[in-house]
């Protein structure tokens, strides 16, 4: 239960409207069991008027009529104000649930989700959500139809016939701890077919939002067996829960079918001895029946409870996931970036033995421009990983403004960056939206400078609905070089003061190149510029090159001096006039 109880906290803002179901339940329960009382009541009164005759068991059997009708009304109109005031109270607290998790998700380190899986995590989330909301709503059915119920009745044929009440007792708690320890069996088979539905949830999501690649590739084969493979997984050890469950509620059955065979074979000798009146016999039989009926749905939300905690763990090991590193208590905000030093940097990704950068040195201070070049895989991206502090050097210094990194809060340092990429990241959503993504308190005035200074505006008038357009999954209605100059739009409206082209241009054709240069040349006006490139037409202007070979910088300085030295950039720029990626 340590879990579920740990998700309740979660659940702070609807504590009042639970606790108030609650009590609805407990008197709808009280109710359900004064019934069968009052069945006795007539029964005895019958049985009295057949023996003597009297109007005094007229008046009593109409008196106990009365009072069955008000009850039942009553049980009628808790049930209904139950039905209609937990509709409001389910959906209250799932929609709280979900509104306190999904920030926490937003804290988490970008590696820790990029090795775990959106996908996965997604499923994680969903399933701690939906098993936990069940079981909360059954506790509330099953705490008022049958766990108290149950208690009130043990109690009462305890009152009425002390061993009958012990029998019924013993039996109750045997049939519980079977339950119990099938919990405890099937939860590491349940652990890991949830293990396989999210790795199975991440394969779906990524294939789907890849289906284009796939086709292309004509992997669909590949990708189909290794979907087969999480299903089957999934099959199988779900197949071994259910074998578990089985064989324990089979005993669990009998176990219950022998009390009740029991139960009322020992009303029956009491009646045949007299000992008891025949409303006592009835409510007997009535309470045993009830009793072991129960047993089914209790055992059933005994299982829901071990699903629920066992994904409740897997949600809240999530959430209790500490981000890689966290600011420390006295850093402070970052109110304007003036300059970045990488000082002996060198930096390998968890889980990798191979550093991705070594000893690199270089400083970008105000108005200057620093490019990064080089093949494919020789650090680039992880030059800028560091500056964004999504990871922290494994060895030497990061400085802003001459300070410790670390001296500022991370939040702080990204608010001063902006970064186009050769893979825009733009969301479903009109694209006015998309660019007031930078700065959410924009004016539709303010974002209409930004795209007309990105060179964006004019082919934005001419979409169907204009600013209002839904650019589709990650912009797929707009081409390479229109999304380009959203995200440039949307970097002009932050007006950082640290500007990362990283292969912003790259994927695009000569012409939209020259449109997407023009707003990069306003973006980059005044402000200071980390240039991360392969194509070297781009950089060529650059305050300082530095060229990347195997993480470790090959050569550095102005575009004509490394031309001079005949070095690693003068072919790779000699190499690219020749295949005319670069026009002269
Ligand atoms: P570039 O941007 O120059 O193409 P990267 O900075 O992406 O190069 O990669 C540098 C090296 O780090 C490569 O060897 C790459 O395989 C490795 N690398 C990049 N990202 C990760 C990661 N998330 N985990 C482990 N290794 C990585």
């Amino acid at each position: 239960m340590k879990n579920i109880i740990n998700m309740i906290k979660y659940l702070k803002g609807t504590h009042r409207k639970l606790t108030l179901l609650l009590v609805l339940s407990i008197v709808r329960a009280a109710l359900y069991v004064y019934v069968p009382f009052i069945f006795r009541d007539i029964i005895n009164e019958i049985s009295r008027i057949s023996n003597s005759s009297g109007q005094n068991s007229f008046n009593q059997i109409y008196r106990s009529l009365l009072i069955l009708a008000a009850v039942l009304l009553l049980e009628r109109l808790l049930e209904f104000l139950n039905e209609k005031f937990s509709d409001t109270v389910k959906m209250d607290a799932i929609t709280f649930l979900r509104q306190a998790i999904f920030p926490k998700l937003m804290e988490l380190s970008v590696s820790y989700i990029e090795k775990e899986r959106p996908g996965a995590l997604a499923q994680k989330v969903n399933q701690g959500i939906y098993d936990f909301m069940d079981w909360l709503w059954n506790f509330n059915e099953w705490l008022s139809m049958y766990m108290i119920s149950s208690i009130f009745i043990i109690v009462v044929l305890m009152i009425n016939n002390i061993y009958v009440g012990l029998v019924l007792l013993v039996v109750c708690i045997m049939m519980v701890l079977i339950n119990l320890r099938k919990v405890k069996k099937t939860k590491p088979y349940n652990n890991r077919a949830n293990n396989y539905f999210e790795k199975y949830n991440a394969q779906l999501t990524e294939s789907l939002s890849h289906v284009a690649t796939i086709k292309t590739l004509s992997a669909q084969n590949k990708i189909n067996s290794l979907f087969n493979q999480a299903t089957e997984r999934i099959r199988k050890y779900r197949l071994e829960q259910f074998k578990i469950q089985r064989r324990h509620n089979t005993v669990r059955d009998t176990i219950g079918t022998i009390g009740l065979l029991a139960g009322v074979a020992m009303i029956s000798t009491m009646a045949t001895k007299g000992k008891y009146s025949p409303g006592d016999i009835v409510l007997v039989a009535y309470l045993t029946r009830d009793l072991v009926l129960s047993i089914v749905p209790i055992s059933r939300f005994i299982d829901q409870t071990g699903n629920a905690e066992v994904t409740s763990a897997r949600l809240l090991k999530l959430l209790d996931t500490k981000p890689l590193f966290e600011d420390k208590p006295d850093a402070v905000s970052l109110s304007s970036l003036q300059s970045i030093k990488f000082d002996k940097v060198s930096f390998n990704y968890p889980d990798s033995p191979k550093k991705a950068i070594r000893d690199i040195s270089f400083e970008i201070s105000k108005g200057k421009t620093v490019a990064l070049v080089g093949p494919s895989g020789v650090g680039k991206s992880t030059l800028t990983n560091l500056i964004l502090r999504f990871y922290l050097p494994t060895d030497g210094k990061i400085l802003i403004n001459d300070a410790v990194a670390d001296t500022f809060t991370q939040d702080s340092i990204r608010e001063k960056i902006a970064i186009v990429m050769q893979d825009v990241a733009l969301f479903n959503t009109s694209v006015l939206d998309n660019i007031r993504m930078a700065k959410p308190n924009a004016s539709k005035k303010e974002i209409m400078e930004a795209a007309k200074l990105a060179y964006a505006h004019d082919f934005i008038a001419k979409l169907t609905d204009g600013y209002d357009t839904i650019v589709g999954e990650r912009g797929v209605k707009l081409s390479g070089g229109q999304k380009q100059r959203i995200a440039i739009a949307r970097a002009i409206l932050k007006n950082p003061d640290l500007i990362i082209l990283d292969e912003a241009t790259s994927a695009l054709d000569s012409f939209s190149e020259k449109l997407v240069q023009e707003g990069l040349q306003q973006l980059m006006k005044g402000r200071m510029a980390l240039v991360v490139a392969h194509r070297l037409s781009t950089v060529r202007h650059a305050d300082e090159i530095i060229v990347l070979e195997k993480g470790k910088v090959e050569e550095r300085g102005l575009h004509q001096h490394l031309l001079k030295t005949k070095g690693l950039y003068a072919k790779l720029y000699k190499m690219q006039s020749e295949t005319g990626i670069i026009e002269l």
